[in-house]
């Protein structure tokens, strides 16, 4: 019966199991509420490490705290998902520090955490254009917020840049530090093998808002996945907060 353990060795090879799944989802994508608004260092965004983009498949499952996020190998290599009708998404990758505080389960502050931005084509089209108009990206604090809109963009849809003493804040970025490392798109955005993405057809049409007594997936910090990285155009409920800028001068850099 090696599917049933007893004992504080299951619950320890249990925590070591989430441990283990943890590091192996790497860094947490960057969402805000509705209303939110907060600085984040750029560590990537120009040549030679220009955004890099996917086709991605959300998969909603029912019960499931998150929705996954399947890259999509495409159509044209068997991907089971495009076949079962799921509609791939383009979303354009960079990699930043979010500068906001927060604590932990442990209730030990944590900030400046790398985390991945993920923007659609709109918001990935603004960031090119503020790249021209700002003379580059890398190192820039750029304070990102997120319209009441419930619809809104849940990675953020306004970027403007930080500004201390009168003048845009932009640090020096350096590579060899790994704080300053940009993400490892290859490892963190691999396609899963064919005969791991067949095992999520069965959820590729479910739409979690449509379902009667089904809840909406949140993500553990509040930031919520909304309708634009759900499967449908259903809008979830969203709570609403004010806008808070909290920036940290002691940034590591
Ligand atoms: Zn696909």
């Amino acid at each position: 019966m090696n599917w049933m353990r007893r004992g504080s060795s299951a619950v320890e090879s249990e925590i070591q199991r989430r441990e283990e799944e943890q590091k192996n989802k790497g860094p947490y994508r960057f969402f805000l509420k509705t209303g939110e608004m907060r600085n984040v260092i750029f560590l990537d965004g120009d040549e030679p490490d220009e955004p890099i983009s996917i086709m991605e498949h959300i998969i909603n499952i029912p019960g499931a705290k998150f929705p996954e996020l399947l890259t999509c190998p495409g159509r044209q290599n068997g991907c089971p998902l495009c076949i079962a009708g799921n509609q791939a998404r383009f979303v354009a990758f960079y990699s930043i520090v979010d500068t906001t505080p927060y604590e932990d389960s442990q209730g030990k502050t944590i900030k400046n955490v790398k985390k991945i931005l993920a923007v659609k084509s709109v918001q990935a089209d603004i960031l090119i254009k503020k790249r021209k108009d700002w003379d580059g990206l890398k190192g820039r604090v750029v304070t990102i917020s997120r319209t009441n809109d419930k619809k809104s963009a849940s990675s953020g849809d306004q970027f403007e840049r930080f500004i201390k003493d009168d003048k845009p804040l932009k640090y020096n970025i350096d590579k060899s530090k790994p704080e300053h490392a940009s993400i490892d798109w290859s490892t963190v955005l691999a396609p899963k093998p064919i005969s791991e993405l067949k095992h999520f057809v069965e959820f590729a049409n479910y739409n979690p808002w449509n379902n009667n007594g089904a809840k909406p997936a949140t993500n553990a910090r509040g930031g919520g996945f909304d309708s634009d990285f759900g499967s449908t155009s259903a809008t979830p409920p969203a709570r609403e907060m004010p806008p808070t800028a909290t920036y940290e001068d002691d940034v590591p850099f």
